[in-house]
């Protein structure tokens, strides 16, 4: 097995199980992994529920690196345009 290098929610957990201390780039891994996790929850608990959000759920399962990374972007999107708004 390949050990998952730092900077990874795996690396997080395997810092936790073995007690050694976390450095900053797991530290951001796992806060970044958590934002996924509730955003994964919250689809789930989403009223719009259906085969629809029953497969995006799958596919988020599936491809959680990817959508970590893409959710990461909107966010920073959505930021950025907030940001814009106020200044105007
Ligand atoms: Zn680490």
């Amino acid at each position: 097995m390949i050990l998952q290098p730092c900077g990874t929610d795996a690396a997080y957990a395997r810092h936790i199980r073995r007690r050694e201390p976390v450095d900053e780039a797991c530290q951001e891994a796992h806060r970044h992994y958590g934002r996924v996790r509730y955003s994964i929850k919250f689809l789930a608990k989403s009223r719009l529920r259906g085969p629809r959000y029953q497969a995006l759920e799958a596919l988020i399962h599936r491809h959680r690196a990817e959508y970590a990374e893409l959710y990461a972007k909107a966010l920073r999107e959505a930021a950025d345009y907030t940001a814009e708004k106020g200044a105007a």
